[in-house]
């Protein structure tokens, strides 16, 4: 595991927006290929009002796959995100080890089919000497265990996968959507097609995040004020952190909240941040901006 979130400390409602992230492919265990992946999808979902709890990366292996997703779906998050695996080759087999994981016959989906279908002879319109023939690989991209929904590619051949399957989580299931590796193919799904899966999974609820860059450095003096900060706004996420902008490295104090009532957690967040103010004031600090997103 590469890492465990410490936002432990959120509300009832955030803990049924969890979310893990796994990066699938052997390219990324030999540093071949940078997993650039996941540190977009843990924006993307945080930003969206998920919270992700955990992220990894795992072999190319159904052994190795079928014991992570066994393991991931026991801590019950509403959403596990895989990406990678999910093209034409043999080594591609992200969803077959999903589908036996859970014990799952693999079947061609007629949705999926038709999906690739158009995009090959999409392809074969645009590219000389294309075939837009359905062999045997390019079927595969269409093979999902029953009950699996395809999600629309708006981007690549290989169409992605959503599947619920029974958990202890309190919706009863974690939905498992796995996406292609192609960072520009997943961004695409994820931003559109998903969509519908996000919203019904972690709610699409909404995220803010403030960031007041100090004039001095120095953690260690406004580590006990941060503390007692954190303690106070439970639901406001606090850390403090060296960031290099514009004009230099600076430290900075982030507060972030995310939630389905957006005027409720403006209010949350304007209160944590006026008393953030108060205090680094106190100790002698000046807050040279506050940048908002
Ligand atoms: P396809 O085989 O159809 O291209 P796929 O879903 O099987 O799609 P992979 O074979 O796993 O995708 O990866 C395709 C390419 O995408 C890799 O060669 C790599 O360049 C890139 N890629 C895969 N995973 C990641 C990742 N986690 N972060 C960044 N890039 C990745
Ligand atoms: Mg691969």
């Amino acid at each position: 595991m590469i890492a465990v979130s410490d936002m432990e400390h959120t509300h009832v409602d955030d803990a049924q927006r969890t979310v893990e992230i796994f990066a699938i492919g052997n390219e990324l265990l030999v540093g071949q290929v940078q997993d650039t992946n996941t540190h977009w999808l843990i924006r993307a979902v945080t930003v969206a009002g998920g919270q992700v709890r955990r992220a990894g990366i795992l072999r190319d292996d159904y052994t190795h796959i079928c014991a992570e997703i066994t393991a991931a779906v026991q801590r019950a998050p509403r959403l596990i995100l895989t990406t990678g695996g999910l093209g034409p080759t043999d080594d591609d087999l992200t969803i077959s080890a999903i589908g036996r994981t859970f014990g799952l016959e693999m079947r061609e989906h007629p949705q999926a089919l038709e999906w690739v279908r158009e995009r090959y002879a999409y392809l074969a319109t645009i590219r000389p000497n294309f075939s837009a023939e359905l062999n045997a690989a390019r079927r595969k991209m269409a093979l999902f265990p029953v009950g699996a929904r395809p999600i629309y590619n708006p981007s690549g051949a290989a169409p992605a996968m959503a599947l619920d399957v029974p958990s202890a989580h309190p919706a009863g299931v974690t939905t498992i959507v796995s996406l292609p590796g192609v960072p520009s193919e997943m961004k695409a799904i994820f931003t559109t097609s998903l969509r519908p899966v996000l919203e019904q999974t972690i709610g699409l609820a909404c995220y803010l995040e403030h960031v007041l860059v100090l004039d001095k450095g120095d953690e260690s003096r406004i580590a006990e004020l941060l503390g007692q900060l954190q303690a106070r706004h439970p639901t406001v996420y606090v850390k403090s952190r060296g960031q290099c902008l514009e004009d230099g490295l600076r430290l900075t104090v982030v507060l972030s909240i995310g939630g389905k009532d957006a005027a409720h957690i403006r209010q949350e967040l304007a209160l944590a941040e006026q008393e953030a103010m108060e205090g680094l004031r106190q100790l002698g600090y000046t807050i040279l901006r506050v940048v908002e997103s």
